[in-house]
């Protein structure tokens, strides 16, 4: 996904960046800003196979010329990308360093084009760093800073960036993407798009793994539970928080631990019973694929009781994300839960 048309969205963006490459002299900072797998990655690149591309057409790279050719390999000089190193938890000074070692020779090409992924994570030392180079950029380079929000940096870096902002994806689109190119069911596509909360890449990760038996399986322990005895909820408790725990410290690749995704799932389930209590509106249902069940299991509670359902689970979050104890944080979650039906 390297030119401009095959992004996803983001129409405002790509018609933002067009106009400012057809420029004489274009500005060299930009600020991408959004939730992450909303396409600013691929933007970055699409812009940097534009501005080197020998026969660009309409302001795109034309993915045949030899420029063209080598971003699409993957290993173009004139595109850097910092990002963590593994085993980092931030993005140090000597990256920063290393950047601006490149940065003092002239491109290979016309533009190098240089992308800090998750800028948000630079050190203190780094960030400053980066900041003098902003302010005295070597000619020839094109600087983008990827972030979720402009408030996690330095108001200096920011005020030198062009800003561009990244639009969560409709869940229309996503859909429709995740039939196209990855062949699933429409109601495969659909439950993913809308519990991707409109990010291409989230969905597209977990499209990738068993998400699907996943969700089935533990969607199944929640349908289990009205009408399961104290002492029954209670074994159900204990199974859920042996399993959360086999499974709830491996990160699933978008980075969010596997728990966290079950939770999410379990987030929607409640909110789907909300949506059939109020009113039966099942287009708007994320397990859409689960409805008579949904419709079914609905009657067995009162409104109250699904909000505050809702409030365990967010609870629940909230805690793991305090790197809570995984086991304890399920168990109790499945306790309250039982007891609000
Ligand atoms: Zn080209």
């Amino acid at each position: 996904m390297l030119s401009f048309s095959r992004i996803l969205g983001q129409e405002r963006a790509k018609k933002f960046l067009k106009s400012v490459m057809a420029r004489e002299k274009i500005p060299h900072a930009y600020l991408f800003t959004g939730i992450p797998g909303v396409g600013k990655m691929n933007m970055a690149m699409a812009m940097s196979a534009a501005l080197n591309c020998d026969s660009p057409v309409d302001g795109d790279s034309c993915g045949r010329c030899p420029p063209c050719r080598q971003m699409m390999s993957g290993n173009s000089p004139d595109f850097v990308k910092i990002s963590l190193l593994p085993d980092k938890k931030n993005i140090g000074i000597d990256q920063i360093r290393e950047l601006n070692r490149k940065l003092a020779f002239a491109p290979y090409g016309r533009y190098r084009v240089c992308v800090v992924y998750q800028a948000e994570i630079m050190t203190e030392e780094a960030a400053n760093s980066f900041l003098k180079t902003l302010e005295e950029p070597p000619s020839g380079n094109i600087l983008i800073l990827n972030v979720r929000e402009p408030r996690d940096l330095l108001p200096t870096i920011v005020s030198r960036c062009q800003r561009v902002a990244f639009q969560p994806l409709t869940v229309r689109d996503i859909a429709e993407w995740l039939v196209r190119e990855k062949d699933l069911t429409e109601d495969m596509a659909m439950v993913l798009a809308r519990l991707s909360e409109g990010s291409l890449g989230r969905a597209l990760k977990m499209s990738e793994t068993d998400f699907f038996e996943m969700r089935q399986e533990w969607l199944l322990r929640l349908m289990k539970l009205p009408g399961l005895s104290e002492e029954k909820g209670f074994d159900m408790a204990l199974k859920c928080g042996e399993d959360a725990n086999k499974i709830g410290i491996k990160r699933s690749e978008n980075g969010e631990t596997r728990i966290m995704e079950i939770l999410s799932i379990w987030e929607s389930w409640y909110r789907d019973l909300l949506i059939m209590k109020v009113g039966d509106l099942t287009n708007l249902l994320i397990n859409a694929d689960f409805s008579h069940k949904l419709k079914k299991i609905a009657g067995n509670y009162k409104i109250n009781n699904l909000i505050d359902s809702l409030l365990v689970i967010d609870q629940a979050q909230r805690d793991l994300r305090r790197n809570r104890n995984v086991r304890l944080v399920v168990e109790h979650a499945v306790l309250s839960l039982n007891r609000l039906v």
